[in-house]
């Protein structure tokens, strides 16, 4: 019986964002190098090398949700507290990063990611704007 080949390659691809906070959908450049890596059956891992940035999966249906999460993030982290001592002044953009993660890991079957209907993968800037890097990582078959 042949031994099945496991595949793991990554791929880095910049994200421009617009403004200090902001949420980008990264689904279709994520679904390209899926395609491109010729993977079937496996999973990719969206990781951001950053510490004040993130990403995460949430709706892409009605844009009034990111907009929601974004505001309700900045009241939960306001940018200015009296208690903060980090120097580079960034606090709160730290504090979401963590809130948020800095990877989120996808089945993908059929050489698709798995997602919802209402499922996109969200690049998730807190200290921008600036011209950021997402690794993607697919390990299988
Ligand atoms: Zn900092």
């Amino acid at each position: 019986m042949k031994e099945m080949e496991m595949n793991i390659n990554s791929t880095v691809f910049d994200v421009r964002t617009p403004s200090r906070d902001a949420m980008l959908d990264v689904t279709s450049e994520v679904q390209r190098i899926v395609t491109d890596s010729g993977v079937t059956e496996g999973t990719a891992t969206v990781y951001v090398t950053h510490t004040t940035a993130g990403v995460t999966i949430n709706e892409n249906a009605d844009p009034d949700v990111i907009h929601d999460v974004l505001k309700a993030l900045d009241l939960a982290v306001p940018w200015n507290q009296s208690f903060y001592r980090h120097g580079e002044g960034n606090s709160a953009a730290h504090v979401k990063s963590s809130m948020m993660g800095c990877s989120t890991t996808i089945p993908v079957t059929g050489g698709k990611l798995v997602m919802g209907t209402w499922q996109s993968v969200f690049f998730c800037e807190f200290d921008g704007p600036r011209t950021r890097h997402v690794m993607v990582t697919i390990t299988g078959n």
